[in-house]
């Protein structure tokens, strides 16, 4: 619904068309809107020159263009930029910049907080404080290039920071149409990533919006017992619920599925694991991406050794999967996979 005074960064553009004809304007003048901000990254309506005046008035009595504040930058010893941000009422969330050659992918948060739980992840144990809006979302995306050089613009995002992001559903939405709109963020459905804990009838909705970007499954355990104990939403998602799901899922050719697995010393790193991996994920398209636990102080799991890793993915590979043991990436500033949240300021340091 349309409020006194809307953020237009994260806007739905179908929802600006409906404003503008509504106003008796030629819903076109969406696509000018959404060009000054998104590709000339002006915020300013009066310097919108292709806009009448009576029009950059009247968007201006309905709407802002703001993006969140950067509070603090980190860089890790990588070359990864961890992201501190602060939203209109306070909280904070954080975002992790990653290079790697040509590309630069933006590791986002969908959520503050996160209600999931999950036992292995920083995130988990605050809670959901609250969900983001879309613009809070895609706000993050145009505050970090607008802080980065032209070649390090962004080339990917995957929604791996802080949240679950099918729980937040509508705004995961809205957020995913203007990364891939040619008016506005360009990205290709193949550069964007949604990860999720695997919340079934999400998924399932999900499938019907026809966005096919990237989806990446948290598995983490072989078994329910196991997959309980470290993933609560396995109680309500049982393991062979949620790979049947997946099963039925219509991926298009040439496309496959990641399953993200942290691998916890002597928790789910067995061969036996590796079997009961193996046969779940037998006809499946995917690929495996073995992560190695990124500790946090109050965290009771360990990571493996590299060896047993390595003899992990070694078995996987020799039954015909595509199997990674993932570079960890800025583990020296907490903005690693399933460390985020939200961090006291640090000093600016880039
Ligand atoms: S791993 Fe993801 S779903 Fe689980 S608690 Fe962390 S942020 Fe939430």
């Amino acid at each position: 619904m349309l409020m006194k005074q809307n953020n237009l960064i994260g806007f739905p553009y179908s929802y600006l068309q409906d404003f503008l004809i509504k106003h008796g304007i030629k819903p076109y003048r969406a696509h000018q809107v959404f060009i000054w901000i998104y590709h000339y990254k002006l915020y300013d309506f009066d310097h919108m020159s292709n806009l009448s005046k009576s029009l950059r008035i009247l968007l201006k009595a309905h709407f802002y263009i703001s993006v969140p504040q950067i509070l603090s930058k980190t860089r890790s010893q990588d070359g990864s930029i961890k992201y501190l941000f602060e939203l209109k009422d306070g909280l904070t969330i954080e975002s992790v910049w990653m290079p790697a050659e040509k590309r630069k992918t933006l590791c986002i948060s969908s959520q503050v907080g996160c209600r999931l739980a999950c036992a292995f992840c920083m995130t988990g144990t605050m809670g959901l404080k609250r969900n983001l809006s879309s613009d809070e979302i895609i706000g993050q995306c145009i505050a970090v290039n607008n802080s980065l050089s032209e070649q390090n613009q962004i080339t990917n995002i995957v929604f791996m920071g802080m949240g679950e992001p099918l729980d937040n559903y509508d705004a995961t939405i809205d957020s995913i149409r203007i990364m891939i709109m040619p008016e506005a963020l360009r990205l290709s459905s193949r550069k964007i990533t949604l990860s999720t804990a695997g919340q079934v009838e999400l998924i399932q909705k999900f499938k019907n919006e026809d966005l096919h970007v990237n989806l990446a499954i948290s598995l983490n355990a072989t078994d329910n017992e196991t997959r309980e104990e470290i993933m609560p939403i396995n109680k309500k998602y049982p393991i062979e619920e949620l790979i049947n799901c997946l099963r039925e899922y219509p991926l298009k050719p040439s496309r496959r599925f990641t399953f993200e697995y942290v691998l916890l010393k002597g928790i789910n790193d067995s061969d036996e694991d590796a079997k009961r991996l193996s046969r779940l994920l037998h006809g499946i398209p995917c690929k495996v991406n073995l992560i190695l636990f990124n500790k946090f102080s109050e965290s009771k799991f360990r990571p493996p050794s590299k060896e047993r890793a390595h003899t992990f993915q070694q078995y996987l590979m020799s039954k015909n999967h595509t199997v990674f043991i993932r570079q960890n990436r800025a583990t020296d500033i907490l903005g690693a996979c399933g460390q985020l949240a939200s961090q006291q300021p640090s000093p600016v340091l880039v």
